[in-house]
Parts: C-alpha cells; sequence; structure tokens
C-alpha cells in the first residue's frame, strides 16, 4: 500500500491530505467531513468575519508566518487549521494567534494590566 493510499482528497483545494487534516462526522461513510480543516476554516473565517483567504494570506504573511505572540508557525500540520483571528474591542483584526496564545489572550481579557501582573507573578 502506499502512502497516498491512506490519504483523503479535498474536493475543494484538491489536495490529498491525511485523515487527521478532516474533522470527524459520523454521519459520513468514512467518518470525516467532506472538506478539510483548512478549507472548512477558510469557509468559516470569509462567512462569519467576512475575512477574504487572500487578506488572511497576507496577514499570516505580514507576521512571518507565525502567530503573533509565540511565533510557531502558523502553516505546520495540525495548527494552521487552528488560526484564531484576535481582535479589539471595536472588531478591528489585530492579528492571528495560534490555539494556545488566543486561549490565553481570552483567559486575560486581553488586559495588558492583567497580564503584567500575570508576568511579575511568574518571575
Ligand atoms: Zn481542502
Ligand atoms: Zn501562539
Amino acid at each position: 500500500m502506499t502512502i497516498t493510499a491512506n490519504k483523503k482528497r479535498c474536493p475543494r483545494c484538491r489536495q490529498h491530505r491525511d485523515p487527521s487534516w478532516f474533522s470527524r462526522d459520523y454521519c459520513r461513510p468514512d467518518g470525516r467531513a467532506c472538506w478539510c480543516k483548512v478549507c472548512s476554516r477558510r469557509a468559516y473565517r470569509e462567512r462569519s468575519w467576512g475575512i477574504p483567504q487572500a487578506e488572511f494570506d497576507k496577514l499570516i504573511d505580514l507576521q512571518g508566518g507565525g502567530c503573533a505572540i509565540c511565533r510557531t508557525l502558523l502553516e505546520a500540520a495540525g495548527t494552521y487549521p487552528w488560526t484564531r483571528m484576535d481582535r479589539t474591542e471595536d472588531g478591528r483584526i489585530r492579528g492571528a494567534v495560534c490555539r494556545e496564545c488566543k486561549a490565553g489572550l481570552v483567559g486575560f481579557r486581553s488586559d495588558p494590566r492583567r497580564l503584567a501582573a500575570a508576568i511579575a507573578y511568574l518571575a
């Protein structure tokens, strides 16, 4: 069996990816969603936030391909689909961050004073 035999093809981006790149969907015969996570995420971004893929790609590019905070490369397998948008209170896009950093920001309510206090606490 070749390696490609284990891959699932996404009809949207036409890429053959490891099944882990597809969300679980038990309603489907192979137990995986039709579109890969990258495409699902892209559609979600466009639909929910009105961010076209070109704009998103440009943003990631400006950040050197990594999370705006920890610099983890967002293209790396398994992390790219989970890229989160960080926004200011008035809805402006501040940057793209990885899932962990986004969770951190949410936890600290994006409050610089709170984050500074946490740094002092850790030190
Ligand atoms: Zn795809
Ligand atoms: Zn990060």
